[in-house]
């Protein structure tokens, strides 16, 4: 499709809905501020209550920025605990979101200029699946994982069905036709239990992905070139819509409210001389594997800042450094590395010239952001997605990791493993160098005429002409 820039004809209505958790919703907010930046009429449908803290101070810091956004508070009705196999905040969060997502039909019908598209979450892609055709409107989904593990929810409905038994424990790896295996080692422990809730809410969804219109994910073409082909060229997966990678998202401004004392002194450490530790807005560690991280990130003898959860969901954060981490660890380490407890700017962090390198859980939105700062990763998956996120970064030529170190919690992770791998990390002069292409790729692909920039440049036109065509049949 060729754009001219006089064919810019009506405005989309756009409704965002992202699901639970900061992964969820920061990838709406970026996409929403780059449709903003294209003139298109924006509306937010937010869960109230989110699940946490930070959800709910983004949401309002996003809005306070944008008043121009029309925002739906959509009152999730809480689940009972015992309807769920899991306790999970995020997941409960997930059902409930999926199960009353229809819901939203009268909010949006009666919203004026009318919508002209829906772009939802894939948590609750068939609740906006069944509204949008009911307004006779576009749906779009946003993934906001890797387009590996897209694949592997878009395939679940097949893989859960008890005849095809694919799923079973024992087996080494999955097959997903048209595509390269994935090692079972890699899958999430709750996709062998077609009962557990989060496994079924990712059924029922993925069963609605074939009847949208297009899925666009956080992600360039040239990180996942093999997915995406296989998929868009009807190799793997015909069923499903195209692909529409558009990542990496880029950020925009954040209001830290001054909580910034680890920029300054980032900005005195020597370049690419910090290795900066994050697993993302909910992944607790143990304190066990907490003593060997702090031991092994010690014994590396390199500079870091750490940014250190003990909780998964932060609203009752309330311990002390002191009560996590022994005292004289933080005293021997005071004049080369920082510990903190609050939420971070981890888009200015991997944008400073200090970072040399990055321990991450793998959430896709931190590898996004790695990949777009060319930072090398140490990949330490803990759940979900993260292992099959870490097979992706280190095959685009990202990172490194160790697969024996499990899942989260599987088991303790010792001191020297962790201080080799760092070791390597920091040291590793081709992995920096591949990393740095990644990142120029990143941004040849967001930058103008890059593959990114051209798609959502192309989605936005085509909505554009669809409004016209709607409002022209109206006309006559
Ligand atoms: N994040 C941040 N500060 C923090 C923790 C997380 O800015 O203190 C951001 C991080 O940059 C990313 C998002 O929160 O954009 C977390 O999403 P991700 O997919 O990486 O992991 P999740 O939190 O979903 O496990």
């Amino acid at each position: 499709m060729s754009i001219s820039p006089g064919s810019v004809t009506s405005q989309p209505h756009i409704a965002l809905f992202p699901s639970a958790g900061m992964g969820h919703l920061t990838p709406f907010l970026r996409l929403a501020s780059l449709l903003l930046s294209h003139n298109c009429k924006l509306t937010l449908i937010t869960a109230k209550p989110t699940v946490s803290v930070a959800e709910c101070t983004h949401i309002s810091s996003f809005l306070s920025k944008h008043p121009e956004i029309n925002h739906i508070e959509f009152h999730v009705p809480p689940m009972q605990l015992s309807g769920s196999i899991s306790d999970d905040p995020f997941f409960i969060q997930f059902e409930a979101t999926s199960r009353s997502a229809h819901q939203i039909h009268p909010l949006l019908a009666s919203l004026t200029p009318p919508v002209s598209a829906i772009f939802a979450d894939l948590v609750v892609a068939n609740g906006a699946n069944k509204v949008a055709v009911d307004l006779g409107v576009r749906n779009y989904i946003v993934s906001t994982t890797s387009l590996k593990f897209l694949s592997l929810m878009a395939y679940l409905p097949v893989l859960t069905t008890s005849a095809a038994a694919k799923l079973v424990d024992g087996a080494t790896e999955i097959e997903i036709p048209g595509l390269t295996p994935l090692p079972i080692s890699s899958i999430p422990p709750p996709f062998f239990n077609a009962d557990h809730g989060f496994t079924a809410t990712l059924v029922s969804n993925a069963k609605a992905l074939p009847f949208c219109n297009g899925i666009l994910m956080n992600t360039f073409e040239s990180f996942e070139p093999e997915t995406l082909s296989a998929i868009n060229n009807k190799r793997a997966l015909s069923n499903l819509p195209s692909i529409l990678p558009i990542g990496p998202l880029e950020t925009y401004g954040l209001n830290m409210n001054g909580q910034t004392r680890y920029l300054p002194w980032l900005n005195d450490q020597p370049a690419e001389s910090v290795v900066f530790l994050s697993f993302g807005s909910r992944t607790a560690m143990s304190k066990d594997q907490i003593k060997e991280l702090s031991d092994g990130l010690e014994r590396s003898g390199y500079r870091f800042l750490w940014v250190l959860k003990t909780k998964k969901v932060d609203k009752d954060e309330k311990e002390d450094l002191g009560e996590i981490l022994s005292s004289s660890f933080l005293e021997r380490t005071k004049n080369r590395g920082m510990v903190i407890k609050e939420w971070v700017n981890q888009q200015d962090i991997l944008g400073n010239a200090a970072i040399g390198g990055f321990v991450s859980h793998c959430g896709w939105n931190s590898v996004m952001e790695a990949a777009g700062n060319g930072v090398p990763v140490l990949a330490w998956p803990q759940h979900g997605d993260q292992r099959t996120n870490a097979e992706v970064l280190e095959k685009a030529g990202l990172g490194i990791w160790d697969a024996t170190w499990g899942w989260g919690g599987q088991r303790l992770v010792k001191q020297d493993e962790i201080q080799r791998k760092i070791s390597e990390l920091m040291t590793d002069e081709k992995l920096k160098s591949k990393a740095k292409s990644v990142g120029d790729e990143a941004k040849k692909a967001t930058g103008n005429g890059g593959t990114s920039k051209n798609t959502i440049l192309e989605t936005i036109e085509s909505l554009k002409q669809n409004v016209q065509t709607v409002l022209g049949t109206h006309k006559n």
